[in-house]
């Protein structure tokens, strides 16, 4: 454990000891630090409340200032069993008990009264955790499992200094104001309808113009980068995934197939049964058994899932992927090695099977958008390509005000058997991939294990300007998808050549990039992403019609404006227009009807006078084209 999350580990076995003293029938699961703070999971029959979270941080407090030792006790299996029993935790505490390995050393850790079964590490003293709170409680099933009992499990976090507790609770405070359910709610940005299903987002017309320009802007880079913009459809069959290996290495992820109809048919007038027909969607032939296993040179296919052909069941998956389509667009031609790279970009679609505990607004979905593109490029050019994928990365981030970033490299587990492809290979594209995050001049970590199972990954993590951070999409080489789709080019020896492919989603998912921008903008987006750039507000029913001029003038000009028709006082329409977060708002009075002008007020700034109408438009047309951030608004 780090110190950090040594304080924080330390500061739940304290809380499990306030917890005991206030609750004695609380039945103790886990406690473990967290990323952000630490939790302890309890079965309590009494629901806790906020006004108990109140006592207990207070008596946390006595804990700390007590000043108990944390002390550790090594003892057998059979003590340990005897310990947890005599205190009455053998619930939860037996099973966590079992979970230890034969062999393996089983300890307890003690501070004043309480004793828990533990590994450590800890702080040696309670009153080293000086900098803490308790923030909320949430349930939880025991194991992470829907069929055990939800537990009640209290959160909190804990820092070394009150300073940094303080900055954390502040910046907590922002998060909540910041949050893309809630903002994409009162700004109409998206919803999610029960009846659709969870995890599905419709994108509302005002989030549907984020989404847009958005596409817009990063498809102007895609162009000026060379890429060929292609469009293919939700669906392929299950066979294309069987020779990709998506089907069946990503199984637990993805939609369980479609099965065709005649198909089901068939399978339905010979009586199969569930397990049987499960069964046959998972086998392959024999012809693309042997086929793939040539390519791949191993046995890619184990025989066990070869059937024969008339017992095969055939069926399509929603796409989980795009590549193997993109793959499909590539060698439907031949090529040279003059023609390469080829570069697909595609804003596509896929679905994936995420629990519904996981779900979560725009960020976990079951079905998105990826800024997604294929590139397919000779084993020389990967490394340029590489770094053009990371400068598009960086003037997308660097327009959206996101330029502190950082970059994992995530590379093969080196004991694990789950990649495919040739170990040579592997070593080339972790190369290349080291030496691109090399060059973005950013920091970057190497991380085994974090890389797919067909290459290695350049992964983004952005933070927002709340310092919070995001994991955004990867960009990935791969030597393996071109071998199990046997893909060539001619080379300048006019001899059949394997290209390498790039996979690149950096953005991740248009749901997820918007959900982050949301929540980095806190709503105020800049104007060329304002679903709504200005609003009209006209001071009573005698200037109507020059706002209903004016707006003419402005949707002519390109311009996203609304007039305000409502027969409300001036004040209540300027502050709708501010609940909107509608960047700009034209006040109308007579004096500016007579004048053919409009009284100014900015998000930002506020009261910026009056100008022309003309004048005003060529600003706001300034501002989209250079797609300008938004100034910062003044403190409130
Ligand atoms: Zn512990
Ligand atoms: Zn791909």
């Amino acid at each position: 454990m780090t110190p950090l999350e040594e304080l924080r580990h330390s500061a739940s076995h304290i809380l499990a000891t306030a917890l005991l003293r206030l609750f004695p029938d609380a039945k103790l699961d886990i406690g473990p630090p967290t990323d952000t703070g630490f939790y302890y999971d309890v079965d309590l029959d009494h629901k806790l409340t906020a006004e108990d979270l109140v006592k207990i941080e207070a008596e946390m407090k006595k804990v700390a200032e007590e000043n108990q030792p944390f002390l550790r006790k090594e003892v057998s299996r059979e003590e340990a069993a005897e310990i947890i029993r005599s205190r009455g935790q053998e619930r939860y505490k037996l099973g966590r008990l079992a979970d230890i390995p034969e062999g393996e050393k089983i300890s307890f850790y003690q501070n004043g009264e309480f004793m828990d079964l533990c590994a450590g590490t800890h702080v040696r003293y309670s009153s080293k955790v000086k900098a803490f709170k308790l923030l909320s409680i949430a349930g939880a099933y025991h194991r992470g499992s829907e069929k055990n009992k939800q537990l009640q499990r209290i959160y909190g976090t804990a820092f070394a200094t009150k300073e940094e507790l303080a900055n954390y609770m502040e910046q907590v405070e922002q998060a909540r104001h910041r949050d893309h359910r809630k903002l994409g709610k009162d700004l109409r940005l998206f919803v999610i309808d029960e009846d659709v299903g969870q995890g599905l987002i419709l994108w509302t017309p005002n989030g549907s113009i984020i989404r847009q320009e958005l596409q817009t802007f990063i498809s102007e880079e895609l162009r000026k980068q060379g890429y060929s913009q292609v469009f293919t459809p939700h669906i392929g069959k299950l066979e294309l995934y069987k020779i990709s290996g998506h089907f069946p290495y990503y199984k637990e992820s993805q939609f369980t197939p479609v099965v065709e109809n005649e198909s089901l048919a068939k399978i339905l007038r010979e009586g199969c049964s569930c397990a049987e027909m499960v069964a046959r969607l998972d086998a392959v032939s024999s012809h693309l058994a042997a086929q793939v296993n040539a390519r791949t040179g191993i046995e890619t296919i184990t025989p066990d899932r070869v059937k024969p052909d008339d017992q095969l069941l055939d069926g399509f998956m929603l796409k989980p992927m795009n590549c193997p389509h993109h793959i499909k667009i590539f060698s439907s031609q031949p090529h040279s090695y003059r023609d390469l790279p080829v570069r697909l970009a595609e804003f596509g679609t896929v679905y994936r099977w995420e629990q519904s505990g996981e779900l979560n607004g725009m960020t976990r979905v079951r079905g998105f958008t990826q800024d997604d593109a294929h590139l397919f490029c000779t084993e020389d050019q990967v490394a340029g390509e590489l770094l053009g994928c990371l400068s598009l990365v960086k003037i997308v981030l660097t327009t959206l005000g996101m330029s502190d970033y950082r970059v994992r490299v995530g590379l093969r587990d080196p004991d694990s058997n789950k990649y495919t492809g040739a170990k040579e290979n592997w070593d080339k594209a972790e190369a290349a991939c080291r030496e691109a995050a090399k060059t973005l001049g950013v920091a970057f970590t190497e991380e085994p294990g974090e890389a797919a199972f067909y290459g290695p990954k350049i992964d983004f993590v952005v933070k927002d300007v709340i310092g919070r951070e995001w994991q955004l999409g990867t960009v990935q080489v791969d030597y393996n998808l071109p071998i199990r789709f046997d893909l060539t080019y001619s080379g300048a020896d006019n001899q059949p050549h394997r290209p390498v492919m790039i996979h690149r989603a950096p953005f991740g998912s248009m749901e997820r990039f918007c959900g982050v921008l949301i929540e980095h903008f806190g709503g105020d987006f800049p104007v060329w992403l304002s679903p709504e750039q200005v609003r009209l507000v006209p001071i009573s029913e005698k200037t109507l019609d020059y706002g209903r001029e004016v707006l003419s003038q402005l949707r002519a000009a390109g311009i996203r404006a609304s007039i305000d028709e409502h027969n409300d006082k001036l004040g209540a329409k300027v502050r709708r227009a501010e609940i909107d977060k509608v960047p700009y708002t034209l006040v109308l009075g007579a004096k500016e009807a007579e004048a053919r002008s409009v009284s100014v007020r900015s998000r930002a700034k506020g009261d910026e006078g009056v100008a022309p109408v003309d004048q005003f438009v060529a600003k706001v047309q300034e501002e989209v084209r250079l797609r300008s951030l938004s100034e910062k608004k003044r403190p409130a």
